[in-house]
């Protein structure tokens, strides 16, 4: 078989508020674990990668034009959300121009959603990626343009006919993915950075160790990896994470798994085998509060949890009920109380809660919006963020959002920075208003701020980034 060059790209996109300075740039500038999976996998089958991150290196397109004129990759593969889709389109087509000998290949979320539409819209694009990547990726690479109508998981255009060969039926067993390719990014971990106050000491990184979720909720777009669940095995995380020590240093890790306790016993043996392997390294997750009871947190504790991320969404009961989805039989009858009782529970077990909400769902009224403030400031939280709900077009709530208000589907704006949706109701400068005034109530509590002078000695490196950024924070904090 022989070797192929693929010049994998994650552009930067417009992934902020148009006209201000990009406060997420500074924040968190979170590893392309995608990219990065499918290159290990790549290489390991014995292909020639190499991967540029135009988002943690904006303005260093030029790097990659002459990539492209001295290495001449047969491939271009390109990951992108909805909001730097358009800018990945611009990448191809710079990257065609130079080397109009080039396959172009778009995979990532906003792909996974669209699939063949995409195609037809963007001639630039001659394959795209839906869905799980790595077999698909590996069987176009080797195909030399043959047998692609066998090839699970592919769009392609055939005697000018744009054609997608339907879903992955055959998923691979996760324990037999290579780690990701962290290697190939260029100053990894340093020019990496997870949120600011969310992790206790660097360097740190970002892990993915399960797929898939069986939710159903209505903002979520489940495009790529669909309602199967698969994981890593514990001794292939605690593999994962001793290498990320032995070989960058990583002293903490987020583990970035949609629904990471999902698995009471994969839980369970994941912190009992790190807690017996000694490794020496903390972690952050993701939970859903159903999920988790004493017994459980006591051991994510013991294991090095540091911090544990809610999707909490809304303080409202009602939009609650709508919007969120539990699995048959798991229903609650008082969810934010359950919610409540368990933030309480983290704490005091030691670990730190972060609650994440977001605002501008279908049927949110002044109302809702009005206790979802009371809700927020009640918690005993120590961060938070609140998105502005954005309608992905993979999400449930795409078919029928314009029933519920005005959808300004704008690509580049659809990054949860953006009222690009305006519930019934509501005026697009209202809901920036109620907005903001929560962050402001919420921030100028002494509790909050507290908090955070005890960052100082709880996560040293993050007050080191934000007295360096501290003009790019003021300017950011005094608009909100
Ligand atoms: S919000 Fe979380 S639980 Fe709900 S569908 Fe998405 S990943 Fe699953």
């Amino acid at each position: 078989m022989p070797k192929k060059k693929i010049l994998f790209l994650h552009p930067l996109g417009e992934n902020w508020i148009p006209g201000e300075q990009n406060v997420v740039q500074v924040i968190n500038i979170m590893a392309p674990l995608g990219l990065l999976s499918l290159a290990a996998w790549l290489d390991q089958h014995g292909h020639e990668t190499k991967v540029h991150d135009c988002y943690a290196f904006p303005g260093r397109d030029d790097s990659i034009y002459a990539y492209l004129k001295e290495e001449c990759p047969d491939f271009v593969g390109i990951s992108t959300t909805t909001s730097s889709f358009l800018d990945g389109v611009r990448l191809a087509k710079a990257a065609k121009e130079i080397l109009p000998s080039v396959q172009v290949v778009f995979g990532g979320v906003h792909v996974s959603a669209l699939r063949d539409q995409l195609l037809r819209d963007y001639p630039v694009i001659d394959y795209g990626v839906v869905g799980e990547g790595e077999e698909t990726l590996r069987e176009l690479v080797e195909s030399d343009g043959a047998g692609l109508r066998s090839i699970e998981g592919l769009i392609f255009r055939e005697k000018g006919e744009v054609v997608f060969n339907g879903m992955r039926t055959r998923l691979l067993d996760m324990d037999t993915l290579p780690f990701p390719a962290y290697e190939k990014l260029q100053g990894f971990p340093d020019s990496y950075l997870l949120p600011i106050f969310s992790y206790p000491k660097a360097p740190s990184t970002t892990v993915i160790t399960s797929r898939g979720c069986p939710y159903t909720c209505s903002y979520c777009d489940r495009s790529v990896f669909g309602r199967s669940y698969r994981y890593n095995s514990p001794e292939y995380m605690v593999r994962y994470l001793t290498y990320l020590q032995e070989n960058f240093n990583i002293k903490h890790v987020n583990i970035y798994d949609d629904t990471f306790t999902l698995k009471r016993q994969r839980m369970i043996d994941f912190c009992e085998l790190k807690i017996k392997s000694g490794l020496k390294m903390t972690f952050n997750c993701a939970a859903r509060t159903e999920q988790l009871d004493q017994e459980m947190l006591k051991l994510l504790k013991r294991s090095g949890c540091w911090m544990i991320s809610l999707g909490i969404e809304t303080g409202d009961p009602e939009l609650l009920k709508r919007h969120r989805s539990y699995l048959p039989n798991a229903e609650l009858e008082h969810p934010l109380e359950n919610i409540r009782q368990m933030v309480k529970l983290i704490k005091r077990e030691g670990i730190r809660v972060k609650g994440l909400f977001m605002l501008g769902l279908p049927g949110e009224t002044e109302e809702s919006i009005k206790k979802s403030a009371e809700y927020i400031l009640a918690l005993p939280l120590d961060d938070m963020n609140i998105s502005k709900l954005t309608p992905f077009p993979g999400a449930p709530m795409y078919a029928d959002i314009r029933e519920h208000g005005e959808f300004e589907e704008t690509w580049g704006l659809m990054n949860a920075a953006n009222f690009t949706f305006i519930p019934k109701g509501f005026t697009r400068e209202q809901l920036e208003r109620l907005h903001s005034e929560i962050y402001r109530r919420y921030f100028a509590r002494p509790k909050t701020l507290l908090n955070y002078v005890t960052m100082i000695w709880k996560s040293p490196d993050s007050w080191r980034r934000f007295w360096k950024d501290l003009p790019t924070f003021l300017s950011f904090t005094r608009k909100k």
